[in-house]
């Protein structure tokens, strides 16, 4: 994995958005050479799914590249499969983009734009003898293309004639043959190495219609020969694809140079993303969404763009995760944990701190007066409380503490609350723990405390040491909320790389958390959705669409880390 982190060992340090790799060595050369003299990248979605997270490192670079080199780069949706593209995926994909940060200008387009220049290609393929029409059916092409092993065989219909292929194209385009019946293949050499270019089927039948083109077609050309045409008739100067696509540039470069075209642009692989206990396939992120194991395409725990927005991650902290990992030829899996970081490190600056109780557990101080309300001044961000201001924390005689801060029969280093212990309540008080209340289950119902008066604003007169900091609303004066603790949504860290295992059962039972009782403090009362903030020493969270103005819902983004060492400095 070392190799695809820049400069970031622990995924801490911040790498420049310019940090070079081997493709922009290869645009520099090409600008230094004059062979372009700007550059012209695609994004070509399939609008098939939503877009997720190993598509955002794509778009990162293509759109990314372009950006600095002050070029271009278009939206390109890949819509050659009839039927399967649906408007919501296009408007999606689009809505995704922008988000990240990206502009197309007015350069969107789709493969289907291409259609009638793309059949007049195959047309001329067919004069020079480079395609021909096979009736040989999809089973019989597979059995004679051979294995890496074994040449194939030449299809009984490969030496056709121009004419006979042209007339039998011009049928096919007309509808007179069934789907399945021909196909129209490039003749290249059945005997190459590389199975790829073993006359590779150019053009198919398909009785569909289309959602752009409609019933005009019932023939539809193929990725590998819509693709390196687009990015010619686009005026692409470097076409960006993951490394899958390796084997298919020789039939690239095939393509472009016998139909003849005067724009070749040049295909560079990269590696894709693979995130640990994440999947990146369209197709299995839409078993999830149909077989609902996930609520919907944009559930926080779904790695599409559209989940990781509602979530509360930011485009920032994506692109510096992209920025991060870098771009090779490398395939790897990336610990999640990087990706974590990066948000944690978009986050820091520019949330404000405040206290949020998940799990709340009663706390009654038992010598402070019954109707008094105090009020302690406490910064957003105590690293610059300038940067954001401060709000008035108003402390009552009942407070709610987290349940996982107190122990009745305490482990050993447990520094927070047990009975005849001392604690500081953040900003407040220093409390001792007098005794616990217990329901008839002898779960602890309320925990009874006196709090030290002469420690106001949390600090001990005498200098006595306290360890342990906690967090706390105030019971009356807080706003009760609902908060959705996220977990990885596979319980693996490769799931769907099993061949005997289905990765529906690698999903994790407990990726997801609802806190119904949890209880924020009184700032945030009527709180609206799309607004991040910090909970001390519980994470970062963001308030999800579902909010309402009488009850926020607030997505976990992300945990704390260093939770301790972070307190205890701002307890100082
Ligand atoms: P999926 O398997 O999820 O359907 P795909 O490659 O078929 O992915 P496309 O819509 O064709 O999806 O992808 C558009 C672009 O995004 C392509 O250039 C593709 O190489 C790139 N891409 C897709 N997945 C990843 C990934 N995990 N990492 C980096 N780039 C990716
Ligand atoms: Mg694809």
């Amino acid at each position: 994995m070392s190799e695809e982190i820049n400069n970031a060992p622990n995924g801490t340090e911040s790498v420049s958005p310019h940090a070079t790799n081997f493709i922009r060595n290869i645009i520099d050369e090409d600008l230094a050479s004059g062979k372009h003299t700007t550059v012209v990248t695609r994004f070509p979605p399939e609008p098939n799914g939503y877009l997720h997270v190993g598509h955002a490192k794509a778009i990162c670079l293509d759109f990314g590249l372009a950006q600095d080199y002050k070029g271009t780069c278009h939206l390109r949706m890949d819509d050659t499969n009839p039927g399967k593209e649906e408007t919501e995926y296009i408007n999606a994909i689009k809505e995704d983009v922008k988000w990240l940060g990206f502009d197309w200008g007015e350069k969107v387009y789709s493969a289907s734009d291409y259609f009638d220049k793309l059949y007049e290609y195959a047309e001329r393929l067919i004069m020079k003898g480079d395609a021909y029409v096979d009736d040989s059916s999809a089973e019989e092409i597979r059995l004679s293309r051979g294995t890496l092993n074994e040449p194939g065989k030449n299809s009984p219909y490969r030496d056709r004639s121009i004419e006979e292929n042209l007339d039998l194209f011009r049928r096919m385009k007309a509808g007179e043959f069934p789907d399945g019946a021909k196909v129209l293949r490039a003749k290249i050499d059945m005997a190459d190495p590389n199975i790829v270019m073993r006359d590779p089927t150019l053009y198919r039948i398909r009785h569909q219609s289309h959602p752009h083109t409609g019933d005009k077609w019932c023939i539809y050309p193929m990725y590998d020969f819509t693709h390196c045409l687009s990015d010619s008739i686009e005026g692409i100067t470097h076409s960006l694809c993951t490394l899958e696509f390796e084997n298919n540039r020789p039939l690239y470069d095939w393509v472009l140079e016998h139909v003849g075209v005067e724009c070749r642009p040049r295909q560079i692989e990269f590696s894709r993303l693979n995130l640990e206990s994440v999947i990146v396939s369209k197709r299995k992120l839409l078993q999830l969404v149909k077989e609902h194991y996930v609520n919907g395409w944009d559930d926080p725990r779904m790695p599409t763009i559209a989940g990781m927005r509602r979530r509360g991650y930011t485009p920032e902290a994506i692109k510096l995760f992209c920025d991060r990992i870098g771009i090779s030829k490398a395939e790897s899996w990336i610990s999640y944990s990087i990706f974590e970081q990066a948000v944690r490190d978009d986050l820091n600056t520019k949330v404000p701190r405040v206290m949020g109780v998940l799990r709340p557990l009663k706390l009654v101080i038992d010598n402070y007066p019954e109707d008094l309300t105090e009020e302690f001044e406490a910064p957003f961000f105590p690293d610059d409380p300038p940067k954001m201001g401060h709000r008035m924390l108003k402390f009552t005689k009942e407070i709610y503490i987290d349940r996982d801060d107190f122990m009745e029969n305490p482990v050993p280093k447990f520094f927070r609350l047990s009975p005849g212990k001392e604690v500081r309540l953040r900003r407040a008080y220093i409390i001792k723990c007098e005794y616990v209340v217990k329901d008839e289950h002898g779960n602890i119902t309320e925990v009874h405390c006196s709090y030290d008066p002469a420690s106001k604003g949390g600090n001990a007169p005498d200098g006595r040491k306290i360890k342990g900091t906690l967090h706390w609303v105030s019971a009356k004066e807080s706003v009760p909320c609902e908060v959705r603790l996220y977990d990885r949504l596979f319980a693996v860290d490769h799931p769907a790389t099993n061949p005997d295992v289905n990765f529906i059962d690698e999903l994790n039972p407990n990726s997801l958390e609802v806190l119904t009782e949890a209880r924020v403090e009184k700032s945030l009362e009527g709180v609206e959705a799309g607004k991040w903030f910090q909970f001390e020493r519980t994470g970062y969270f963001y308030t999800d669409k579902d909010t309402t103005p009488e009850r926020p819902v607030f997505n976990r983004v992300v945990t704390l880390k260093d939770t301790w060492a972070k307190i205890m400095q701002g307890a100082k």
